[in-house]
Formats: structure tokens, sequence, C-alpha cells
């Protein structure tokens, strides 16, 4: 939310510290129009308006008795500046933003500073709107870090030796705690490693810096470098993932430390602190997830925490530059606009008596939300196992921490007693209007298309009706018969690298073919498409992007290049279909005339989880609700 949405963000973090959370950070925040990260939103102290839009994060942060802390930040070559159009900054001249066809200013002694200025400036703002916590952020690729690294061959004493290249962080430690330590804790955000294999990280480096500054700061708030292994997704990465790498900063320092490990288990969290790995526990995503973890450890109700599943949608919206969702709480982002809370809901406005139809993640959240309203529920589903489509993607390979969509909404439904579910129930027209309640919701979910229009292909592709096509609702239900196997992924999320992935570890000789430029393109935005493509390179699964499908026969398929034209066979018994979902709604249309009746999740628009999960509680939350006059939600301008 960034800087734009002052109000959201403040309604946001209120929350948390109402969770229970001791410390509430903002996320990272520009110190100066020369670190912009536009199009992605930070937050921002360039100036005394921007004291007074996170003021208001601090006042609700405060209002519930938690500390409130801020990631002072400058980008340096990590932003491009393409809103404030200053120059990007470095140690040397190099490259800055992602891909972008500009380079820093090597910055020069007054450069710097200005840059100690710049964030002294922050500081004191930041102090004026009433943090405790002022960070100085010395992670990830942005500023401080490049002064830090190997690759800062500056001439002066700013560059080369290990002291000279931590010369810029020492000073802004001992400068931002002479100007506010008075009144506010100064941490550090630091990587405990310098780049290598995920479990074996080289902490060489960092060890010395940390050991030269051990006790210049507050707090040590500790990462490591590689960001995708930091917040890596459950796909590719465990919980507590970071320990190995840092487990040694307590015996160099006697501050304290934090760090975070997307910790889901109270156990876990519990095991790093005793041991002495860590003094704080930190979180980001599985406070996203369920912002009261404090709240319900703290009241010995574990078994109410909502676990991050590691699907990084809420990391999307900072890669699209849009407000922050997440797949496992539906209120994430919506507290100032729509006044949603994570724990409350209003109490039922009829003794409506509900049927949905569909246990996917849909028709489960509203099956919670609308009981925790004292709704008379009721759920059909067809298949034996609740769950829809998170069901069988969980038992895909990596996916297996999705299950938890659907087993905290389990537990939830078992404890109210006024929400009933049947299994096995295949409900059709005449049972709808049997059953006669007083409301309706097809949460029926959609089924993958088998002509292959999708993205690429606005068409039917020439071939489909040949017997070796096979869409992903047939590879969930039916083994694939031996042979060679195109998978064609015209979806670009996830879907098509696992089912490629999930082939080829039963044996098949696997080609992955794509219209995209790379494997699984939309999953940048969770910070795992180079995960996946090395994957399923190192899997020996064949490649072949920028490459559509001209024709479909029953043992090959015609490939053609997206940008020449030219044309391909490959040998294929089975090609299967990942392009795009037809909505299951027969009974919509069969019985809108008749009866009140709506459509969520899958069934009403085919999108993620997340988009599920949303679409149920929203259903929920609305019931009863009165007409909604003018925009659905609060609009920040
Ligand atoms: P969503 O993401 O919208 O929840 P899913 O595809 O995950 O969609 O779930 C839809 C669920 O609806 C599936 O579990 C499916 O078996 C069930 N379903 C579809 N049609 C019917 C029906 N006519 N009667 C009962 N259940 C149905
Ligand atoms: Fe966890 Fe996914 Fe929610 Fe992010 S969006 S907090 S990764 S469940």
């Amino acid at each position: 939310m960034g800087y734009r949405r002052p109000q959201s963000l403040a309604a946001l973090r209120g929350v948390k510290a109402e969770g229970g959370w001791g410390t509430v950070c903002t996320e990272y925040c520009s110190i100066h129009p020369s670190s912009d990260d536009e199009p992605f939103p930070s937050a921002s102290l360039w100036d005394d308006n921007d004291v007074s839009a996170l003021a208001l994060t601090v006042e609700q942060v405060h209002e519930h008795g938690a500390l409130a802390g801020v990631e002072l930040w400058h980008g340096g070559a990590g932003s491009a500046n393409f809103y404030s159009r200053e120059a990007p900054l470095g140690p040397s001249s190099t490259p800055a933003g992602v891909w972008d066809p500009v380079q820093t200013k090597a910055m020069d002694k007054s450069d710097i500073r200005d840059m100690k200025r710049w964030h002294l400036e922050a500081a004191k703002r930041a102090e004026q709107a009433g943090f405790d916590i002022i960070y100085v952020y010395a992670a990830h690729w942005y500023l401080i870090r490049q002064f830090l690294m190997p690759s800062n061959q500056r001439s002066d004493e700013y560059g080369g030796s290990l002291e000279n290249r931590a010369r810029l962080l020492k000073e802004l430690i001992v400068e931002t705690k002479e100007a506010v330590g008075d009144s506010c804790a100064v941490a550090v955000r630091f990587s405990a490693s310098s780049g290598g294999p995920d479990e074996d990280q080289d902490t060489a480096e960092p060890r010395e810096m940390i050991e030269m500054l051990a006790e210049l700061p507050d707090l040590w708030d500790i990462t490591v470098h590689d960001y995708s292994y930091e917040m890596g997704t459950s796909r590719f990465v465990p919980e507590a993932a970071l320990e190995d790498t840092m487990s040694w900063v307590k015996s160099v320092t006697t501050k304290p430390v934090v760090s975070v490990g997307r910790f889901t288990s109270p156990d876990t969290m519990l095991r790093l602190v005793r041991q002495g790995v860590i003094d704080l526990v930190g979180s980001a995503r599985p406070s996203i997830a369920d912002p009261f973890i404090p709240y319900k450890i703290d009241h010995g109700i574990e078994d109410e925490i909502r676990e991050c599943i590691g699907c990084n949608i809420c990391y999307t919206g900072d890669q699209t530059g849009t407000p922050i969702r997440c797949t496992q709480n539906p209120t994430m982002g919506e507290e100032w606009r729509k006044g949603w809370h994570p724990e409350h809901i209003d109490p039922k406005g009829s003794d409506s008596r509900v049927l949905i139809v569909g246990g996917g993640p849909a028709g489960l959240e509203a099956a919670v939300a609308l009981g925790k309203r004292g709704y008379e529920v009721t759920l059909a589903e067809a298949r034996r196992e609740l769950g829809g489509r998170v069901t069988l993607e969980s038992e895909l390979p990596g996916l297996r921490q999705w299950a938890r969509v659907r087993d905290w909404r389990l537990n939830q439904i078992s404890k109210l007693s006024n929400v009933d579910y049947y299994l096995e129930s295949v409900v059709d027209t005449e049972q709808v209007l049997e059953f006669s309640a007083d409301r309706v919701v097809l949460a029926t979910g959609a089924k993958w298309r088998r002509d292959g229009m999708g993205r690429w292909h606005d068409s039917q592709i020439p071939g489909w009706e040949s017997t070796s096509v096979l869409t992903p609702d047939d590879v969930f239900r039916d083994t694939v018969p031996d042979g060679p196997v195109v998978v064609y992924d015209d979806d670009h999320y996830y879907l098509g690298g696992v089912i490629a992935e999930k082939l080829r570890a039963e044996g098949h000789e696997v080609t992955l073919v794509t219209p995209a430029n790379e494997v699984s393109t939309w999953t940048t935005h969770t910070e795992e498409q180079h995960r996946i493509q090395q994957r399923i390179l190192t899997l020996g699964i064949r490649v072949r992007t920028g490459t559509s499908l001209a024709g479909i026969a029953d043992d090959a398929v015609t490939t053609e290049c997206v940008f020449t034209g030219r044309q391909t066979e490959i040998a294929a018994s089975t090609v299967v279909l990942v392009t795009s979902r037809i909505p299951v709604d027969e009974l919509f249309h069969s019985l809108r005339e008749d009866i009140d009746i709506e459509r969520i999740g899958d069934c009403l628009a085919p999108g993620t989880i997340a988009t599920s999960v949303y679409s149920g509680h929203r259903y929920a939350r609305e019931m009863d609700a009165g007409e909604v006059v003018g925009l659905p939600f609060l609009r920040e301008r």
C-alpha cells in the first residue's frame, strides 16, 4: 500500500498490533526522491506530509500497546527512479533497477554527505511521527549493502577493504543514534550471508562485519542475501530456513537478534528462542495469514491459527503495484476500505437457511463465515472429500502445504453446530428446489478447457478432439498412459510447470511448451519463477518457450514459433492442455429465474485460490447487509 494508501496501511498495521505482536514495522520506507521504487509502492518519509501519513499507522499501533518500527531505506542501484527522475545513486556507476536501461551516478563525497543528511532528516521525521524503532536498512541489494559488498571497489575510504566498505553503515548507525537515540531504538537489518546455495550460504564476510559493529545498534534484524530464499514459497523453501545461516549471530553480539522464517508453528518459534538462535520472533507472511497469532498462542488456542501456506500471493501485490492480498486471510487489505476484521464478523441479519453447493475454497469459506454469523448452513459436495481444487492440487509436487486452506476451514466447521455438510452429494436442479433453502449459493468451481483456448489462443487448437488430449482435471483423476508427453502451458501461473514436474517424476519423457518467453511466467510475481525453471530444467524436462501449438494429432503435435511462425513436430502420445477454465454454472442458468441464487469463486469467474476464498467471504459478509450504494469499498486518493 505504501505511501499511496496511508489509511489502509494504518488499519492493517493496527489490526496486527491488536493481534498481539510486540512490534509492528512498516515496509521499506524511502528517505529521499533519489530512492523511488515506482511502480512498486514503498512507504516514504521525504517531507513533512509523509509524517502525518505515517503518524496514522503509529497511532493505531500504539493504541494496542505495541511498538512501531520504520525501515528507513535507500534503494541505490535497486531503484530506477522512473517517477522522481532523479539519478539513481551507487558506490560506482552500475546498471540500476531490474533489467532497466538506466545506470547509477557514482556517488562522490558530497553525495555520501547528502545521503547521510537525508537519512538523518528522515530519522527525525520518523521520531516526529512517533516511531519507537528506526531502522538502518543494510540488507538485500539496496544502497548500504552495495557499499558493503566486495563489488564496491571505490578507491576512497568508502570502498576496497572490509573496514572501508562498512564505513557508511557504521556512520549511519552512530549518527542516527546521536540524532534520535534518546527516544528511539536504532535497529540494523543485515544479511548474514553473501550468497551461495540455499542451505550452504557464504557467511564469512557478513560475520566479520557484524563482529566489527556488534554493539553499535540496539537490535540486529537478520536476513540472508537471496531474497527468494528469505521469502521463498513453500514449494521450494521450508519453515525456519534461515536458521543454519544465522545461528551464529547471537554468539558475536550481546544485542537482541530478530529474524524471520515463515514461522507458523509456535513450537518452532519457541525452539529457536530457547536454543538461542533468536531473541525475538519476526514474522511477515504468518502475520498476514493470521494477524492474531500471538493472541492465539497467549490464549492457548493454537489450533485456531490460520497458517500461511507459503504461496506468496501477498507478494504479488508488491510486484504488481496493488494492495496486499492473502490466500488464507480474505480480510487482509480490506481492514479500512471495507471495515473487515480477521476475527470479528457481524451477527446474522435474518433467519435465512443457506444451501451452499460445492466445498472448494469458496464454498468452505462461505460456510465458515456464514456459520460464524449464526446462519443455518448446509453444504453439499459432489466428491468424497472437501477442499475442491485445493485438495487436488495439494497432491502435486511441492504443494502439500496448500491443503491448509481446506484444513483450517474444516476445523472451524467442526466447531460450528449450525453448519452441516454432505459428501458424495451431486446436487441437481430438482434437489435444489426440493431443499427449498431461503438462499442458494453455487460454489461449483470451474473445469479446465479441452479445446486449448487460453491466453495466446483465442480460438480452438486444431485437432483438440484428438484422443491424446488431456486436461489437468484428467491428470488429477487418472494415470497418464506411457509414452512421451507434451504439457502445453497457456495459463502461465504454476499449474503447467507443476504438472510437467509430476509427470516427469512418474517417468514420462516430458516437453513443456509455452507461448511465453519463460516457464510459469506469472510466478515472477511470487518470486519463484527462477526456481521453477531451474527445477524443470534440472529434472530433464525439455522446454520450448515462445512456442504455441498449431495442431494436435494422436501421436504428435505441431508447434509454431510465436515470432517466426516456423513449424516443427514433436512426438506425443499425450498432450496436457493447461490453458483456461470454464465455470461450472449450469445450475445457475437453469434456476436463476425461479429462486434466489448466486455464484461465488471459480463458478462466478475462475481465478486464484485467493480469489475464491475472498469471494466466499464477501458473499457471507454481504448477506442481509443491505444494498451497496456507490462503490463497493472506500477509496483513498
Ligand atoms: P472454488 O475455487 O470456486 O471453491 P473448486 O473447483 O475448488 O472451486 O471447488 C468446487 C467444488 O464444487 C468441487 O469440490 C466440486 O466437486 C464441487 N461441485 C461441483 N458441482 C457440484 C454439484 N453439482 N454438486 C455438489 N458439488 C459440486
Ligand atoms: Fe502466506 Fe500465501 Fe497469505 Fe502470503 S498470501 S501470507 S504466502 S498464505
